[in-house]
């Protein structure tokens, strides 16, 4: 038994070692990425309910690894905040979409993911309007989507910040909304311009008896009071779509429209209303 307890021991201490050098290897691969502009976007369209149209998409990072492929933000995001990384993968991210947004119809509009070691970094409204003037895309057509733990920080810098990106005119959305677990407080003291509802909530439709309508109700009612919009993320099929409509919701977004798919894809989305 002794025996059997060493090399177990031995086993587990050579994984942590392992771990920690995979993920070393992955942070100098990160910086390459960096270096060698090895990220690209993804957009998914963002559909409203209300006015019958598209409405904009939402920028996701891919990451085209050398070996390993493309790996997902789930992936590397974490790593890129636990490293400061994020600052210089989120700038490069606004740039682009920016960029990219540019080139789109003046009623289409871009939303950007941005994590909370970015959202408290100081020169966050800067970034942000060079990156507007540098493309000439008006602030309007930029969204940004923060999550609610940038409030577990400090609620008056966090709402002193959310402020002056407001004064640069771009949108504001609270993303995930309903799985951090004091939502409501954050609602009454910042006037987001969207609320993102989780796609955990949009599941749940599925299941009978489980209240999911009357949630999706209280959350759109809730909006409504607040003057703030609602969009329903992961919505997968029409039974959702059909629901999410007579609950009050105002847009969706999920594969019942489309995956995320690459710039070239979107201008071939757009182009069909271009010739009209
Ligand atoms: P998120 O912001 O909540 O983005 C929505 C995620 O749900 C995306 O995953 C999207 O591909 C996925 N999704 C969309 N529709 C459906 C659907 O109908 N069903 C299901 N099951 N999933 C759907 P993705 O692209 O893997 O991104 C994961 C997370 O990584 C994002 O969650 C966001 O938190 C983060 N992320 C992505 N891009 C960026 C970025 O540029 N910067 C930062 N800071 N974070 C990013
Ligand atoms: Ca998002
Ligand atoms: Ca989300
Ligand atoms: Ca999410």
């Amino acid at each position: 038994a002794k025996r059997d307890g060493k090399a177990t021991f031995h086993f587990f201490e050579q994984s942590l070692d392992e771990q920690a050098r995979r993920r070393r290897e992955m942070e100098l691969d990160l910086r390459l990425a960096i270096k060698d502009g090895g990220f690209e976007l993804h957009f998914q369209p963002l559909y409203s309910l209300t006015h019958e149209r598209l409405q904009g998409f939402e920028a996701l990072i891919r990451w085209n690894h050398p070996t390993r492929g493309t790996i997902s933000p789930a992936e590397f995001i974490p790593l890129a905040e636990e490293t400061g990384l994020i600052l210089q993968v989120g700038e490069w991210v606004v740039r682009e979409a920016c960029h990219i947004a540019s080139g789109w119809p003046e009623d289409i509009s871009v939303a950007v993911n941005i994590s909370p070691k970015q959202f408290t970094y100081p020169g966050l409204s800067t970034t942000i309007l060079q990156a507007l003037t540098n493309s000439g895309l008006p602030p309007q057509r930029l969204e940004l989507e923060i999550t609610e733990s940038v409030f577990i920080a400090d609620v008056e810098h966090t709402l002193s910040t959310l402020h002056s990106l407001r004064n640069l005119g771009v949108r504001i959305s609270l993303d995930d909304f309903g799985t951090g677990y004091s939502s409501l407080s954050y609602l009454r003291q910042f006037p987001f311009d969207k609320i993102k509802i989780d796609q955990s909530f949009v599941r749940d439709l599925a299941q009978q008896g489980n209240n999911a309508h009357a949630v999706i109700r209280a959350i759109t009612t809730l909006a409504d009071a607040l003057s703030m919009e609602t969009l329903a993320e992961g919505v997968e099929d029409e039974q959702q779509c059909r629901i999410l409509r007579e609950e009050g919701c105002g847009s969706i977004q999920g594969y019942l429209l489309s995956r995320p798919v690459r710039a070239h894809v979107v201008q071939e989305m757009l182009a069909p209303r271009d010739r009209r």
